[in-house]
């Protein structure tokens, strides 16, 4: 049976979804920001401590949609 799984990751300015139903594994994310997006660790996606607007740049590179982002209290 597989589900639709909808993950949600923030550091408090920013939140990142990830829907592995649609990641392609293309590596853009974990090989432009390694300290955020890092699939040997759980959980995968560590955004605390790190630049809000580049966790947001490099979201937008995400080329499948798997990734995806909105500002804490207010749109991207
Ligand atoms: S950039 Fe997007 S498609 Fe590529 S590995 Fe990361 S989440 Fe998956």
């Amino acid at each position: 049976m597989t589900r639709d799984v909808i993950k949600r990751y923030t550091n408090g300015e920013v939140t990142v979804i990830w829907q592995p139903s649609l990641c392609v594994h293309s590596a853009i994310c974990f090989h432009g920001m390694p300290e955020v997006f890092d699939p040997r660790r759980r959980p995968w996606v560590v955004l605390v401590g790190h630049a809000t607007d580049a966790i947001i740049r490099q979201v937008e590179e995400c080329p499948s949609g798997a990734l995806s982002c909105e500002r804490v209290g207010g749109a991207v």
